[in-house]
């Protein structure tokens, strides 16, 4: 059977998580184009220890967003200063907008994953046949 396609990078929970996407960015100083250009790519909430900011601010935090800029480079934002640099009425819909992506792509893992436990069910059900 057909399973989703997961389009969002889910499961970020590791500073190392975040380093290890192309480009990975730790000191970027933001400018207008870059401010224009930065989507997000998904929100992370990583502890208990703090994680740097990918700014040149470095504030420590554990709730914020991968970044991807416009050449294609990443690097990450806390949820304060994403709100501060990008405007926060700019900010928050594309939060909810990734939250609303994260919950949806969430529910297709959980599909994809009792869609690979159908052929197991199936052999059960046979043997319970018999
Ligand atoms: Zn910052």
């Amino acid at each position: 059977m057909r399973k989703f396609e997961i389009s969002l990078l889910l499961g970020l929970s590791s500073y190392s998580d975040l380093e290890e996407q192309p480009g990975f960015r730790v000191d970027v100083r933001l400018d207008e184009d870059l401010k224009r250009s930065a989507i997000i790519v998904a929100p992370y909430n990583i502890g208990p220890d703090l994680i740097p900011c990918g700014l040149t601010c470095h504030r420590g935090h554990n709730r914020g967003y991968l970044l991807r800029l416009a050449d294609g480079t990443h690097t990450n934002v806390g949820r304060i200063c994403g709100s501060n640099h990008f405007g926060a009425s700019n900010f928050s819909e594309q939060e909810k907008l990734a939250k609303a992506t994260e919950r949806a792509e969430k529910h297709k893992q959980s599909i994809n994953e009792l869609l690979e436990k159908i052929p197991d069910y199936r052999k059960r059900a046979n043997t319970l046949k018999n």
